[in-house]
């Protein structure tokens, strides 16, 4: 990919479209509109990315045919108004003394059901409820699953960056030495690589060797890695706001036939998952895909999580590729593919990229080899 568009690159006009598009959501899904607190759903309406670590409310107020309006506290106000999104919306600042509350119940006209951020603080919310007792609330996710699904192509610029950023990132770690070494010092390897690239927040380095690749949970911890050990490598983050999240499965020294069988049936769910990915197919078209091969070869006991999550500008969220996921894909949709094989007790194989919907298929923001690597 050329370029280097950053999340500073949106406009207001990029954020007042979002917000008018939410508040129209709100409004199809039977809200009265949308109270959004610090957090990736701020981030991405208004470009606004304050601290979520503080007990001073803030809250952007969406309601349909109305302009928005975020609530903030008088001192960070003019952090506020410096974000890309704030000329398309009204500033209400408060002050220490002075009830929130109060001022964001008079914007919500006493009744209704509201979406509001899953992370929105408990304290808010009760406060909220009990100002206004006519109110009832719905988890944004529940309510708007897709809000964020389908993305610009600002967006996939963004994500294919970041994709290929973490691609560099595998690409150095496979001439790193990894037997006789910690599973923690590579995991720290793998860090400094995706901020070297460009990432400005890690979100997971998972280094899982041996048997404790067997455990789809294991993150990271002082394991030697040995001789004839498969490693699960699963890492990603944040680079200018956008997500990346890739595995990779590599052997240690030369693998067993068993190992490489089943790093072949990995291999060939994720291309069939892959594969499965076009406009109009279900959720779960993905996953029965990339599921069935895992099953047909007798090792659908092996394969225990769902095939795969969203990404934008967080590394997890909807949709979900999993059974009973109806939902159509849409272009522009971006999700991981991302089946594996855990045998307890002995070692774990996954493989994924993070592929994003187009016209007539699927299109891969990872791109590096998915035959087994051998390192040393
Ligand atoms: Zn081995
Ligand atoms: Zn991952
Ligand atoms: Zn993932």
């Amino acid at each position: 990919m050329t370029g280097s568009r950053t999340a500073a690159s949106f406009t207001a006009d990029d954020y007042r479209a979002r917000m008018e598009r939410a508040a129209g959501a709100a409004a199809d899904a039977g809200l009265a509109g949308l109270l959004v607190a610090p957090g990736p759903d701020l981030v991405w309406l208004t470009g606004y990315a304050p601290t979520a670590d503080t007990e001073r409310l803030t809250l952007l107020v969406l309601a349909p045919g109305r302009d928005p309006v975020l609530v903030v506290p008088a001192l960070e106000a003019p952090d506020a108004a410096k974000a890309a999104g704030a000329p398309a919306l009204t500033l209400r600042d408060w002050t220490d003394g002075k009830d929130p509350y109060a001022a964001t119940a008079a914007l919500l006209d006493g009744a209704g059901r509201f979406g509001i951020s899953d992370n929105a603080w408990a304290l808010h919310l009760l406060a909220l409820q009990s100002a206004l007792p006519g109110t009832s609330y719905a988890s944004l996710t529940d309510a708007l699953p897709m809000l964020r699904a389908v993305k610009d192509p600002a967006e996939l610029e963004l994500l294919a960056a970041a994709g290929a950023a973490a691609d560099a990132a595998f690409e150095e770690i496979r001439t790193v030495r990894f037997g006789g070494r910690r599973e923690s010092e590579v995991a720290a390897d793998l860090a400094g690589l995706l901020l070297g690239f460009g990432h400005s927040r890690v979100d997971f380095t998972i280094v899982a060797s041996g048997p404790n690749g067997a455990n789809p949970h294991h993150e990271v911890g002082d394991r030697v890695i040995e001789d004839g050990d498969m490693v699960v490598l699963d890492f990603g983050g944040l680079k200018d706001g956008y997500g990346s999240d890739t595995s990779r499965t590599v052997h240690v020294g030369a693998p067993t036939d068993e190992e490489r069988r089943v790093h072949d049936l990995v291999r060939e769910a994720q291309e069939a998952g892959f594969r499965a990915v076009r406009p109009g197919a279900a959720c779960q078209d993905v996953d029965r895909a990339a599921r069935a091969v895992i099953a047909d070869a007798g090792y659908g006991e092996y394969f225990i999580h769902r095939t795969g999550h969203g990404i934008g500008v967080t590394t997890h969220e909807p949709p979900y590729m999993i059974e009973g996921e109806e939902r159509p894909l849409v272009p522009g949709m971006c999700f991981s593919v991302e089946p594996g094989v855990y045998l307890p007790g002995r070692f774990g194989v996954r493989i994924e990229d993070i592929v994003t919907v187009t016209e007539d298929g699927g299109h891969r923001f990872n791109d590096t080899t998915r035959e087994l690597v051998v390192v040393d």
